[in-house]
């Protein structure tokens, strides 16, 4: 293929048909149900995807992949040519009747956090994402409470989705050979959430602050929080704000949220 990879916006291509397969049918999706796949690159997922439903929407930043996905549009796939993160992606989809809502992608690994975020802040109505991610990426999601890996994004997405990890794909799939090793996870949208919350603004606020510095404590990263409600809400856990961010739960986490909302 003639294509003048551009690094800066994480083009690796996958090559391995057997991978592709086994991303395709790891959700089970019927031709009534809409898919999102971003970053489609030259086409090598699309075309397995296609397959399962025509209602298939793509989003791609690089116009000089024209040339290959023009097939899946004439084969009735919408292609939107431009950055996910800047898209109206609720306006694109009410165009359709659906019944499930699948987002899968080879991620552009630059953005993988901000497109996370982006499908939670849109309030998309997604049964099931399918990522390729950094390993590490993935090991950060599926992290447990007192590891290295768990931060702030372990939580984040824990409250809405149950995480699993589906396969690794060796670097030796792309092309271009990218420098890490990746895995396939899936997102599956809770149907009840992992806490109750007053105040979701506050809970996420909360998590990212009590993060910022991971060798610091409460103490220190929440100085400008009411320190004497969030000791109250630690005793009742036999802890206090010495304790690091890292160490804390989904439902202490809540629990002080809930104390401070
Ligand atoms: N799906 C293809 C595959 O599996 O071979 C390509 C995957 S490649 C890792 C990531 C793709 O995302 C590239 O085609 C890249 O141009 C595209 N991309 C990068 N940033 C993007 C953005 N902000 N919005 C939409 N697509 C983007």
């Amino acid at each position: 293929m003639e294509h003048n990879f551009k690094k800066k916006y994480g083009q690796n291509f996958l090559k391995d048909n057997n991978i592709l397969d086994k991303i395709a049918n790891s959700v089970e999706i019927s031709n009534d149900d809409l898919i999102i796949e971003i970053g489609p690159g030259s086409g090598a997922l699309t075309e397995k995807l296609i397959k399962k439903s025509k209602k298939l929407i793509c989003f791609e930043i690089d116009t000089d992949l024209k040339k290959y996905l023009e097939i899946y549009e004439s084969m009735g796939a919408k292609i939107v040519y431009g950055d996910f993160l800047k898209q109206n992606v609720i306006e694109i989809i009410n165009e359709y009747k659906y019944k499930n809502l699948y987002i899968i992608a080879n991620l552009p690994y630059y953005i993988t956090t901000p497109i996370i975020e982006k499908i939670i802040n849109d309030k998309l109505l997604v049964d099931n994402c399918i990522f390729m991610v950094q390993k590490e990426v993935a090991d950060r999601l599926k992290a447990k409470v007192g590891t290295k890996q768990y931060n702030s994004l372990t939580i984040f997405i824990d409250y809405y989705f149950e995480v699993n990890k589906l396969f690794d794909v060796n670097r030796n799939s792309f092309y271009p050979k990218p420098n890490v090793d990746s895995t396939i996870i899936s997102l599956k949208k809770r149907k009840n959430y992992r806490v109750t919350l007053n105040n979701e603004k506050i809970f996420f606020k909360l998590i990212r602050d009590a993060f910022t510095y991971k060798r610091k404590t409460l103490r220190n990263n929440l100085k400008s929080y009411n320190l004497d409600i969030i000791s109250k809400v630690l005793e009742k856990y036999n802890l206090d704000l010495n304790v690091r961010a890292e160490n804390l739960n989904i439902e202490i986490f809540a629990d002080i949220s809930n104390s401070l909302s």
